[in-house]
């Protein structure tokens, strides 16, 4: 049986005072929730939101983080960084750094290995644009990223990777994919990650789904068979995070 995993991903927002008062209003809520929980925030709110969960059961994670251990890297953060302040996670391919920062599969798929190195927990975003979804390419596509993304990894480093499906013409724009559509390309999701690593490892593998969710549509996607929880982008900055964590 796979535990339920919410991700909350600030993007860029919160300021470190921010960050300290959304912890103040959201910890005391999340306690002895049924899911894992992992606030996903910007590099310089670690430290403060660290702090504040601290003694709760909710981990920390980063939006990203570069693939190599050290080095001339101006503006970048490492994973033994991450690992030494007490982050757990690390959301790694966003559809947002794919477009705005030129990531690519290559990229995403040294730092999933290297993030893994260091005992970090890899989410690993996929997802299709309207356009692909139009010419019905979605799922070639996704699993075309996941081959890429995953190239390499062992079934045991396998299971260390949770997946979050995001459509990219759900994030941000209030279009939820019903969950009839999420659950398809959830299932289609794992049916990959068997053929990579066994049907065995698969279904150990964690598949969130990202784009849209809300205080209203979270628990019937979450009740699919193939979504194992979700990365919430807007909602995870309100009081209402909490309410789909109870989802
Ligand atoms: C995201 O940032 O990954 C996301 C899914 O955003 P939103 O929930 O705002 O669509």
């Amino acid at each position: 049986m796979r535990k339920k995993i919410i991700a909350g991903n600030w993007k860029m927002n919160q300021t470190p005072m921010q960050a300290k008062q959304l912890c103040d209003m959201l910890c005391p809520q999340l306690e002895h929730a049924a899911a894992d929980v992992v606030f996903c925030v910007p590099f310089t709110d670690l430290q403060t939101v660290l702090d504040a969960v601290q003694g709760t059961d909710i981990a920390v994670g980063a939006q990203n983080m570069h693939f190599a251990d050290q080095g001339a890297y101006t503006g970048e953060i490492s994973a033994p960084m991450l690992k030494e302040m007490g982050v757990s996670y690390v959301v790694l391919g966003h559809s947002e750094r794919r477009e705005y920062f030129a990531e690519t599969d290559s990229a995403i798929n040294q730092k999933v290995k290297q993030a893994l190195a260091y005992g970090l927990t890899p989410i690993v975003c996929c997802g299709e644009t309207l356009e692909q979804r139009e010419a019905n390419i979605t799922i070639e596509w996704v699993r075309m990223q996941l081959k890429l993304d995953l190239a390499g990894l062992s079934e045991q480093q396998a299971k260390g990777v949770v997946i979050a499906y995001e459509p990219i013409w759900a994030i941000g724009t209030g279009k939820t994919a019903t969950k009839e559509q999420a659950q398809e390309v959830c299932a289609a999701i794992r049916t990959v990650l068997g053929e990579m690593f066994g049907k065995e490892t698969a279904e150990q593998i964690r598949i969130q789904y990202g784009g849209s969710v809300n205080a209203k549509n979270a628990a019937e996607l979450f009740a699919m068979p193939d979504i194992d929880g979700g990365l919430v982008g807007g909602a995870s900055l309100k009081e209402e995070f909490a309410q789909i964590v109870r989802s």
